[in-house]
This record gives structure tokens, C-alpha cells and sequence, in this order.
């Protein structure tokens, strides 16, 4: 089917068609009716499938032949704020509606200024929304359709309070679009406050890693971890790899010890400034760095045409983030490498992850690696009374019971 069939206005179709778009993606095909059709709507899809166009061509179909309605989209990170902003945009180059991204970490007067100026659709992260909310510089009294992207991440408990704030800002009489490749099954129930009798649209198997990515686990003492980071990047032929790290610090510390191993490396994290966040993504966007190590705020919806290889060095603690970290590379159709270092400490993380996604991830072993033996590996002597847990140098904690806690595939690379 192409897009013509979906009753898109033209002047979208014309959008579609400069995005070079000819085919619908399976999730487009059937959203975009529902969306059309004015109902609430929870939609789920693998990661990279097209999700943003989902929502993005009939909102702006509805805008274009539904008179000056305004548009809501809420994001959890600035820069998904901003792409998605420019999808719009890009999409809405041969009508006159007017778009706005509004997020942290920059000045107010730009934003401010579009927002006092009136704009059809703005594309916002809730906290600096919020502060346009309280000093009434915009209401949200005429929003007719909202759209809550990633949407069990902002329904979570970090955003939800004010996320029910701006809510309960719009008027009640609105369309409300749930989007996010996972989607739990409870979000309905969640988000009651927020939908009307959605129809729920799920593309492939829920929380499932897009077929175009090969993930594995490479299990490794962890303070061997930097040690066969490094070794996989002298052997994969890669062009722009993601590292994601747990932590801001830890993100920092991988950048410098791979930039004194001669990668050029940018990296993204939310203790850096925004300008450098943006050096940094638009560094990695056009080549400028092989390397990109984030954390999780790069996880969700940022789109870089040819990441080959994302690299989780830290196990998330939250198994979506895994769904979501991985689906960075293998986007729309692309082939993807997603390899995740784990160490014993990872078992309980790692089961977890393979119980969300509901398949065995591969173990592997990286040829010609000096891997050696995990400490405290050898028959112990009982540890002293009164000890600290057996003194396991290489923070052990955890891991006594080796690989087979993955659930198979025990004891190899370390024998
Ligand atoms: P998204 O899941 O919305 O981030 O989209 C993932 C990638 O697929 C983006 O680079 C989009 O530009 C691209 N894309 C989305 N829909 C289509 C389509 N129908 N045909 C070709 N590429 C698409």
C-alpha cells in the first residue's frame, strides 16, 4: 500500500514524499487511520520502525483540515524533543503551520518568542514547559490533540506528577496519543486518567529487539571490561559506534581511557551543557566522531542513520532500557551489531532482560582475547568470621554463581 491510500492531505503527501518515504512502515499503516479517525489511540513497535511519522503525518492532516487546533507532543529527553520537533517540520515544509521544540538547558527567549508569536504544534520536555505554564507565558486551554512519546517512560515515577499536571492542563475534550516500543500491558490502566476507549495498535512482538539486530553477551571479569571494550572496536569493522554507560561519571571515564586509545569520542550525558550535548550528537550525527558514549538519555528515539554497533558496557537496571539501547543501531531496516559486556555481578540484570524480551541472548567469546580467570573463582576457604563478604577484590558481589545464572551457556571465556 502506498501513502496515497491513507488519505494524508496533500500537502503531507508532498512532505512525505521530499522525507523520500514511498512505503508505509507496518506501524504507520495502521496508526495512521486511527489517528485519522480522531480516537485515542496506544500504540506499541519495535524501535527505528517509524513511529514518529505515525503520529506526525495525520496530526498534521487533522491540522491542515481542522483549522488552527493545536498539538502537544511530550518527550522525556531534549534531544528526542528535537528531533521529533524537526520530523514535524520537515513533514509540515508545504503548509503554513508553525512548530515549536521547547526544553531545558537552553535560553527562554527563542522559545518564548515562537510561543508568544502562536504555533500549531509544540514538540516539549515537561520541565521547561512547565515553567512556560507557570509564568502563563502559553496555556493549554485550545490543545486538541496530545501525544505522549515513549510513553511508559513519562508515565514512570520520576515524570508522572508533572506529567498529570500538564494533563490535566488540556481541555478534556482532545484526542491523546500514546506512543513507545515498550509498552506494558498495565499502561491502560495507568493512564486512565489520561485516554478515552484508546484502540490499541501493536506492531510485532511486544518488547521484542528488531529483527535487523544481532545482540549478544560477552561475559567478562569486570575489570577486564575497558580492556575487551577496546578489543572489540580494534576488531569490528564498525563506522559510528554507542557506548552506553550506567552512570555520568562512568560515561566521562570510558570517553577519556578511548580517547587516549586514539578514538575520537563525543559524549552525551545530562551533567554536560546543552551546547555540548548538541556538539556532541550533531559530532556523531555527521562522522566527526567514531565513538558516542551515553547514558541513558540516549537510550530512547534519537535517530543516527549508521550506528552499526551499540555497545552497552553497563547492564541497565531497567530491562526496557536494554530494548531501547539497542534499538539505536538497526534502524529503519538497517543492519545492527548490539553486543553488552556482562559481568557475574550482571546475572540477576541479565535474566531479567531475557525475561522482558522473551528470548535467550547468545553468548560469545571475542577470538584471541587474553580473558583472564575471574578472581575468586578457586575453591575458597571458608571466609573469616566477622569478614567483609569474603574480600572479593573486583567488587564480587553477586556473582558466585557464574554464568549459568544467565540461564545457560554456563562457564564460558573464563575457565
Ligand atoms: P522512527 O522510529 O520514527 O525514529 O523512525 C526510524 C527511521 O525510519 C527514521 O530515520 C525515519 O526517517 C525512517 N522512516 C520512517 N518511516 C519511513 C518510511 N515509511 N520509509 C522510509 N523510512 C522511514
Amino acid at each position: 500500500m502506498s501513502f496515497k491510500a491513507l488519505n494524508l492531505s496533500p500537502n503531507v503527501l508532498r512532505g512525505v514524499d521530499a522525507a523520500g518515504y514511498t512505503v508505509p512502515t507496518p506501524i504507520q499503516l495502521r496508526a495512521i487511520p486511527v489517528v485519522l479517525g480522531g480516537g485515542d489511540l496506544i500504540a506499541s513497535a519495535q524501535t527505528g520502525t517509524g513511529k514518529t511519522a505515525a503520529f506526525a503525518l495525520p496530526i498534521l492532516t487533522r491540522l491542515g483540515t481542522h483549522g488552527r487546533a493545536r498539538v502537544l507532543v511530550l518527550e522525556p529527553t531534549r534531544e528526542l524533543a528535537a528531533q521529533v520537533e524537526t520530523a514535524f517540520r520537515d513533514f509540515a515544509r508545504f503548509s503554513d503551520l508553525r512548530t515549536v521544540a521547547v526544553f531545558g538547558g537552553v535560553g527562554y527567549g527563542h522559545q518564548r518568542t515562537e510561543l508568544r508569536r502562536g504555533v500549531d504544534i509544540i514538540v516539549a520536555t515537561p520541565g521547561r514547559l512547565m515553567d512556560y505554564l507557570k509564568e502563563r507565558t502559553i496555556n493549554l486551554s485550545d490543545i486538541t490533540i496530545l501525544v505522549l512519546d515513549e510513553v511508559d517512560r513519562m508515565l514512570d515515577m520520576g515524570f508522572l506528577p508533572v506529567v498529570k499536571d500538564i494533563v490535566g492542563r488540556c481541555p478534556r475534550e482532545r484526542q491523546t496519543l500514546f506512543f513507545s516500543a515498550t509498552v506494558p500491558p498495565e499502561i491502560a490502566a495507568i493512564a486512565s486518567f489520561a485516554l478515552r476507549s484508546p484502540t490499541r495498535v501493536e506492531v510485532g512482538v511486544a518488547r521484542s529487539v528488531t529483527a535487523s539486530v544481532n545482540h549478544a553477551l560477552y561475559p567478562v571479569a569486570a575489570e577486564q571490561k575497558f580492556e575487551l571494550l577496546e578489543a572489540l572496536l580494534a576488531k569490528i569493522d564498525f563506522d559510528s559506534v554507542l557506548v552506553f554507560s550506567r552512570t555520568k561519571h562512568g560515561a566521562d571515564k570510558i570517553a577519556r581511557r578511548l580517547k587516549t586509545a586514539n578514538h575520537s569520542v563525543a559524549v552525551l550525558h545530562a551533567n554536560r551543557s546543552q551546547n555540548q550535548r548538541i556538539e556532541a550528537l550533531a559530532g556523531f550525527k555527521s562522522g566527526k566522531y567514531e565513538v558516542m558514549v551515553a547514558t541513558d538519555i540516549a537510550a530512547r528515539g534519537i535517530d543516527v542513520a549508521g550506528v552499526s554497533h551499540v555497545i552497552t558496557y553497563d547492564v541497565p537496571e531497567k530491562p526496557e532500557d536494554y530494548v531501547h539501547r539497542i534499538g539505536r543501531t538497526g534502524r529503519a531496516q538497517a543492519v545492527g551489531d548490539a553486543f553488552t559486556l556482562v559481568t557475574p555481578e550482571n546475572a540477576n540484570d541479565i535474566r531479567d532482560i531475557q525475561r522482558f524480551i522473551g528470548a535467550k541472548i547468545p553468548e560469545l567469546k571475542l577470538e584471541g582475547f587474553p580473558y583472564r580467570p575471574f578472581v575468586a573463582r578457586a575453591p575458597q576457604p571458608a571466609p573469616p568470621r566477622g569478614g567483609h563478604g569474603g574480600g572479593r577484590p573486583g567488587g564480587g558481589g553477586g556473582g558466585g554463581g557464574g554464568w549459568n545464572r544467565f540461564g545457560g551457556g554456563g562457564g564460558r571465556g573464563r575457565r
